[in-house]
């Protein structure tokens, strides 16, 4: 596929194994009948249904999983888990899913969760999403020198439109607290 996958990545730890095992475990149950798809909000912008992503965790596909964009688009509504048949715990496996990704390291998970990842630290640094300091993160993520180029257009229109805010740190760290008790319970999973 892309030239990132192409590249070596990090070979799979306890931690991992541990994250897989149990993954597996939550949807080993799934009968395919594609509620969670039907239910999600953000299935359209998916590159893989959540349907089709418990599939695939069943038949240990890995490579495609890590590659697709699924996961990292939950936003962690509850809908899947709530409307499963089988009741599975499925807004957990999506959560799972991003800790593999992080966990696999490789460039093909880092591509695809560099937003993610800026859009959250940048909410838990600064209370809110602050654009300019976001896209720094995103673009350090990314380890793309060029990449910074081709948002001119984009920041330049925004610019324009006013959505550019000056950066703010009146809500600084207030959201540290419940982003480290996150990670504890995550943990702790
Ligand atoms: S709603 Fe539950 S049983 Fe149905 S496809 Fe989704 S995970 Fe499987
Ligand atoms: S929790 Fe995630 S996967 Fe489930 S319905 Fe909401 S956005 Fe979709």
């Amino acid at each position: 596929m892309s030239d990132v996958t192409s590249q070596t990545w990090t070979p799979a730890t306890d931690e991992y194994q541990a994250v897989l095992a149990g993954l597996r475990e939550t949807v080993g149950a799934c009968m395919q009948c594609g509620t969670c798809t039907a239910s999600c909000p953000n299935e359209f912008a998916m590159d893989i249904s959540p349907r089709r992503m418990w599939r695939m965790i069943q038949f240990g596909m890995l490579d495609e999983i890590l590659e697709s964009r699924t996961f990292w688009l939950c936003s962690s509504c509850y809908m899947c888990t709530l409307r499963c048949p089988r009741g599975l715990k499925l807004t957990s496996a999506m959560g799972a899913l991003k800790r593999l990704a992080r966990l696999d390291g490789s460039p093909r998970a880092r591509k695809n969760g560099a937003f993610y990842e800026a859009f959250m630290a940048d909410v838990e640094a600064n209370g809110r999403v602050q654009e300019a300091s976001m896209m720094n993160g995103y673009f350090l993520r990314r380890r793309d020198p060029t990449l910074p180029l081709s948002f001119i257009p984009l920041g330049l229109k925004m610019l324009s439109k006013g959505k550019l805010h000056l950066p703010s740190h009146a809500q600084r760290g207030r959201l540290g607290p419940m982003f480290a008790k996150a990670r504890q319970m995550e943990v702790g999973s």
